[in-house]
């Protein structure tokens, strides 16, 4: 990890690695927002089942789902009514499970 950073910033100049070091000091939010972007395009693969994984042929993504608030769509592809169903009703459940965690969250303050 070390090493890829380094390797990523081997020929920034003295002045970019100057506002780099001073926009991680505010709190890094620029750099958080480019890595973000990074993972979810890595994410949003259309290649993949996002239930079962298993390779979608190019243009026969059968059901694709867009969700997320604005500016942080995810996009998850799907082989078969039955993935579609598993992954609706799974996020029925990471759902539940963040409501609670909030409201426990909430008490604690
Ligand atoms: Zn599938």
């Amino acid at each position: 990890m070390k090493d890829k950073l380094r390797d990523a910033i081997k020929n920034w100049n003295y002045d970019e690695l100057r506002k780099f070091e001073k926009e991680i000091g505010m709190g890094g939010r620029e750099v958080k927002k480019i890595i973000w972007e990074k993972m979810q395009e890595l994410d949003n693969s259309t290649k993949f089942c996002t239930t079962c994984f298993a390779e979608l042929e190019p243009y026969d993504a059968s059901y694709t789902l867009i969700f997320g608030p604005e500016g942080f769509k995810k996009k998850a592809s799907f082989c078969a009514v039955d993935c579609l169903q598993y992954f609706l009703s799974h996020i029925r459940d990471m759902e539940k499970v963040k409501r609670k965690t909030r409201s426990k969250n909430d008490a604690n303050r």
